[in-house]
């Protein structure tokens, strides 16, 4: 596996356990120095210039490439910019446009609300009978039919690693006449993605989770290559125009990938990006996803063992989980925050759910014993039964 461990090429605090790379992954060493010399040698320098001579431009399809690179997509399929939710719906709004007659957008009451959100905005602004359905993840495939216009999954569950079946699902849905799309907020970086062997129609993903770019890093977008000079870019913003420089009065849809481009790229923090996303170039996925199961097994073996306060809330079988572990506890805040406090960074998703993720990047087995440790003192001597761990931060 040596070239899945890197901890060297991370900032990574003295004293700390960071099993959070799932929600917002760590700094890159060379990022820091990387996007100084952007911002004094390129904007400083070169103002407005640099659009052109440090190739601004092309950073949105050029990093796209670095992406598409890991999540199974060809070159020139996977474009970024914006915010995933704002992918989100750009996807929804041509999947929906490419069937006409269908009025049901499907999704699962598992997905992260910002996806459903998109989908009731998408439904309210259209009007004319559309409609957002959601069943339980494992109810999906029983509600696949023939009305279904578009069915939008995120492929790992953000409470608790459950993992769908990309493939199975994609064909069902395909089966159905319906396109298909997937969020891959909790899989780029987290474990392989065949996007071009699952035929699915779009994905969606963002880069500050598993890959590194940093607080706000822009989200992607991917189209099957041979859709994507027929779907019609909800918004429609210029630099998706066919030639931005042009300054027409009417929107015409740029070549391929390109029209689901919007407005200026967020050039500074794509620079940061670009660094994170050169440390994937020698990562083999396969090696990452052994290493990210051989973490997980290690951690709920460990808590199952010693921190018996603790339930299971992802699936046992680790060929059904993401490259997350999440227990149960109701008290599960305070906790978290006990257990923050003393230095293993994990997360809390309401009601009751200890979020922990495992980045093989960064992340070995003594780290996961040191964890574990960690959290076993905090539960046997109700470290968490404090007043100060109660009170709810605005991010938790
Ligand atoms: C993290 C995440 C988001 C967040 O969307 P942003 O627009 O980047 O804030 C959306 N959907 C899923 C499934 C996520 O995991």
């Amino acid at each position: 596996m040596s070239n899945v461990l890197k901890k060297e090429a991370f900032v990574l605090p003295e004293g700390v356990i960071y099993l959070d790379g799932n929600s917002l992954g760590p700094l890159p060493k060379a990022a820091a120095g990387r996007v100084q010399e952007m911002i004094a040698d390129e904007w400083g320098q070169m103002l407005i210039r640099g659009w052109n001579q440090a190739g601004w431009m092309e950073q949105p399809t050029r990093v796209g490439n670095m992406v598409a690179g890991i999540v199974g997509a060809p070159e020139g399929s996977v474009v970024m910019g914006d915010t995933l939710s704002i992918k989100v719906f750009q996807a929804l709004a041509s999947a929906v446009k490419l069937r006409p007659g269908r009025k049901v957008i499907l999704s699962d009451s598992g997905n992260f609300p910002s996806d459903l959100y998109m989908a009731e905005g998408l439904v309210g602004l259209l009007e004319q009978g559309y409609e957002l359905r959601t069943v339980a993840p494992e109810e999906v495939k029983d509600a696949i039919n023939e009305d279904i216009a578009a069915v939008m999954l995120t492929e790992v569950d953000y409470r608790t690693g459950r993992k769908h079946d990309m493939k199975a699902m994609t064909e069902l849905t395909h089966a159905n006449g319906a396109v298909m799309i997937w969020d891959l907020a909790h899989s780029a970086g987290a474990l392989p993605v065949d996007l071009a062997g699952s035929n699915s129609e779009f994905a969606v993903g963002c880069t500050y989770k598993y890959l590194n770019g940093g607080p706000g890093a822009p989200g992607f977008i991917y189209v099957r290559p041979d859709l994507a000079d027929e779907v019609q870019p909800a918004l429609a913003g210029w630099l998706g125009h066919r030639q931005p420089f042009a300054f027409e009065e009417s929107y015409q849809p740029g070549k391929g990938i390109e029209r689901m481009r919007v407005g200026t790229p967020p050039v500074i923090q794509l620079t940061a990006l670009e660094v994170a996303m050169e440390l994937w170039a020698d990562v083999d996925m396969q090696e990452l996803r052994a290493a990210s199961i051989a973490l997980q097994e290690q951690f709920i073996e460990e808590i199952e063992r010693d921190v018996p306060q603790l339930t299971l809330a992802s699936p046992r079988n680790s060929a059904e989980r993401g490259s997350q572990v999440s227990f149960r506890f109701e008290e599960g805040y305070a906790a978290m925050q006990a257990v923050i406090d003393r230095g293993v960074i994990g997360d809390f998703r309401a009601p009751d759910i200890m979020r922990f993720g495992f980045t093989p990047l960064y992340l070995d087995a003594e780290d996961v014993s040191k964890a574990v440790a960690i959290i076993r003192d905090v539960m046997k001597n109700r470290l968490w039964d404090n007043e100060k761990y109660k009170t709810r931060a605005r991010v938790t």
